[in-house]
């Protein structure tokens, strides 16, 4: 059984997802934590159960789901599983970031890529990796099926899409990926989204307010 721990962090309230099984490996998902009592908070967690992290995963590099990968990587000694078309965003991230005020702590270069149709292992677990772009050029889900949830990122929310107006963001490439990738996973698999509450399939099939053109 997959056990997942969610985390809100920052002002943009971005979700850092914990995911560990009985054997109590454990991969961090968008690691959003930036001040020090959050990267506090995440360790503590860490090691008051025991966990050993052995990867970091970013569905896509935004500055909201990146900013804890140095901290962890550094501290666990562990890589950043990343989409290679994200790349260029992470390595531009420090000059980014301090346009909004933020310092930006660079990951070491200890990159492995995603490439849809591979899977992450870790203890028991398997995660296969699903490419939904959209929201940004080379966003990636990843997808338990075994315990019938997806970790989306900021492709598909409750009630709402992930916004396109960011770089390299396409409104029709996300409405198929949606369509014919995280939509095709059936409708009883729960959605952690990288934003707010999660969610599941069956109701965004149902309630989703581009359901038109979804249909079409
Ligand atoms: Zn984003």
């Amino acid at each position: 059984m997959l056990n997942v721990v969610c985390f809100r962090f920052q002002h943009y309230n971005e979700n850092t997802y914990l995911a560990f099984d009985s054997t109590r490996e454990c991969v961090v998902i968008d690691p959003g934590c930036y001040s020090e009592a959050e990267k506090s908070e995440l360790l503590d967690y860490i090691q008051s159960k025991d966990l050993k992290l052995t990867a970091v995963l970013n569905t896509h590099c935004h500055i909201d789901h990146v900013f804890g990968n140095a901290f962890l990587m550094k501290h666990f000694s562990v890589p950043l599983h990343l989409p290679e078309g994200e790349l260029r965003f992470l390595e531009a991230m420090p000059q980014f970031a301090l346009r909004f005020g933020f310092q930006f702590e660079q990951a070491p270069k200890e990159y492995c890529f995603l490439k849809e149709g591979n899977q992450i292992r870790f203890g028991k677990s398997v995660l296969e990796i699903i490419s939904t772009p959209g929201h940004s050029p080379d966003s990636m889900s990843f997808f338990s099926n075994e315990e019938n949830l997806v970790f989306g990122g900021d492709a598909l929310f409750r009630n709402r899409i992930g916004r396109v107006d960011l770089p390299g963001g396409n409104y029709e490439t996300l409405c198929n990926s949606i369509k014919t990738k995280l939509f095709a996973l059936g409708d009883d698999v729960t959605v952690f989204s990288g934003h707010g509450v999660s969610t599941n399939i069956g109701y965004e099939k149902d309630t989703s307010r581009f359901i038109c053109w979804m249909k079409n």
